[in-house]
């Protein structure tokens, strides 16, 4: 017996919850659920992060959570209760699978049969921003190797859990050749590690362009988190079934299972919602817990149901569906279908092993760090670089040198184009003399003799060589 903590949301949270607990009960799920409160009630009472500190006592100590949606209030200072959750749990991978249930929802693509794995806690999400000149702000694109290998890992053994043939991985790394480049390395090297597993890799515009022409070309797709935010939502419209999917969001520790529609207000206690989003997160929670053998009846059952043309109003369809049923009814059919299986749409069949094989990161041995440099950027006004070169001439010393300023990225100094638009914001690059060695006291002393003579320093980044291989961007252009 399994405990898990339920938050049955607001709007049509409580009756599609109602409706899944239902089901899974009937289909033999050892759980016993603890309730707790989440949302607009809590929101509105005061609580500006939507849940009260006992129920996140509750969360941590069952460590798993199935999550009805929420509605939460416009405006007031709210902060989403999905990503405080995601991020004080560590949920590090979100796990959304897209299906096509054609021809019993309509879909462009008939054999869609995909699962998204999205890294869900670092990428541009870390939420680091700096205004930093009056022209330019920055949000810093953080990728860990740790990150990486978690994710790129779920992903695989996910594949294996679930008799899947292939993982692709998207990313950026012909422009984003550090971050997007250390997660394709990862996916490389764990790659290795899946020899039954195919494995490839996409630049993830034409990749996503595939994606949504031609999704049956791929099996499962794991990507950094930004890409992954976007193609989840378009991958789960191209299915046909935005309100028939689920997602997993799981951490080291914790997991949390939901649907991926919203609270829907305007249908809420009218026996009307579709519960099948929330039921496929609850399926994903059963083989989280071990209880796949659950999982693959209801996932069958479900199919069965959706095939007999049982359909709530959002699915249903003259011609194609039998019945238009509520909320109750559906649930009910479910529950009929308990130990069917489809035999138009595939059924499924989940490994009987009980959960992922997921080793905890542990650190590696320390790399040999080197100092080749620093980038020096600098708030200023002008839009001639050659001027901007000669201000800073008076940093130079018999030790280090200006070699380089770009703006935006593209090296405008020395041989800069005039034709180049120029913002406010300058990298400037020191180096070392031929046979000399960069260290911290040469940053120090540079930034002096720059506040002496009134150069507007905002930051600097150090550039380091990692095993002897230098680890920062050339200036595009040099
Ligand atoms: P929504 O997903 O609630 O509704 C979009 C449309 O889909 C509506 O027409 C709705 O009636 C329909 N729909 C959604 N789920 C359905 C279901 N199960 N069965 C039948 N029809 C369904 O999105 P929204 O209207 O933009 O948001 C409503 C509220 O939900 C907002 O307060 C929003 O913040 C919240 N929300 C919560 C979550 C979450 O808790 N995970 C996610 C998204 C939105």
């Amino acid at each position: 017996m399994k405990r898990i903590t339920v938050a049955k949301g607001d709007g049509i949270g409580p009756e599609i919850m109602d409706a899944t607990l239902a089901i899974i009960k009937a289909a033999g799920a050892q759980i016993e659920v603890d309730e707790i409160e989440v949302g607009e009630k809590v929101y509105l009472a005061g609580n500006t992060s939507g849940i009260a500190k006992e129920s996140w006592d509750t969360i941590r100590r069952n460590k798993v959570f199935l999550k009805a949606p929420i509605t939460t209030p416009q405006g007031g200072g709210y902060k989403s209760l999905n990503v405080t959750t995601r991020k004080f749990l560590g949920l590090y991978a979100n796990i959304r699978p897209c299906m096509s249930l054609h021809p019993y929802v309509k879909t462009k693509h008939p054999q869609m049969d995909i699962v998204i794995v999205r890294e869900n806690e670092e990428d541009l999400y870390a939420g680091i921003e700096h205004q930093q000149t009056d022209e330019v702000v920055q949000c810093l694109k953080l990728i860990s190797r740790p990150g990486c290998e978690k994710i790129v890992r779920y992903a695989f053994e996910y594949a294996k859990q679930y008799g899947r043939k292939k993982v692709t991985c998207f990313t950026k790394d012909n422009i984003m050749k550090q971050t997007d480049g250390l997660f394709h390395q990862v996916f490389d090297e764990i790659a290795k590690e899946y020899p039954e597993i195919e494995n490839e890799h996409w630049i993830i515009d034409i990749g996503a362009a595939k994606m949504a022409d031609t999704p049956e070309a791929f099996d499962v797709i794991v990507m950094p988190n930004l890409y992954g935010d976007v193609l989840s939502d378009v991958a789960a419209q191209i299915a046909g079934s935005v309100g028939l999917a689920g997602s997993a969001n799981i951490g080291e520790e914790c997991a949390m299972f939901e649907a991926i529609h919203g609270s829907a207000p305007r249908r809420a206690g009218q026996n009307m919602a579709n519960p099948s989003g929330l039921l496929q997160g609850a399926i994903q929670m059963l083989a989280h817990i071990g209880q796949s053998e659950v999982a693959e009846k209801v996932q069958n059952a479900w199919l069965k149901t959706i095939e007999d043309g049982i359909h709530t109003y959002d699915i249903y369809k003259e011609g194609v569906s039998k019945e238009k049923v509520g909320t109750k009814e559906f649930a009910e059919a479910v529950i009929s279908n308990l130990g069917n299986k489809p035999s138009q749409l595939k059924a499924v069949s989940y490994a009987k092993e009980s959960s992922l094989n997921l080793p905890k990161y542990t650190r590696k041995t320390p790399l040999q760090k080197e100092l080749e440099g620093v980038d020096i950027f600098v708030h200023w006004a002008g839009t001639d670089a050659e001027e901007l070169a000669e201000k800073l001439q008076v940093m130079n010393s018999s030790e280090v040198k200006l070699t380089m300023i770009t703006n935006r990225g593209i090296k405008v100094w020395p041989e800069g184009f005039r034709e180049t638009f120029c913002t406010d914001h300058w990298r400037c690059r020191f180096k070392p003399l031929e046979g000399k060695q960069l260290t911290k006291q040469h940053i120090i002393q540079l930034l002096r003799v720059a506040e002496a003579n009134q150069v507007d320093v905002i930051k600097t980044e150090n550039l380091y060589a990692f095993e002897g291989k230098s680890a920062y961007s050339l200036g595009q252009g040099q």
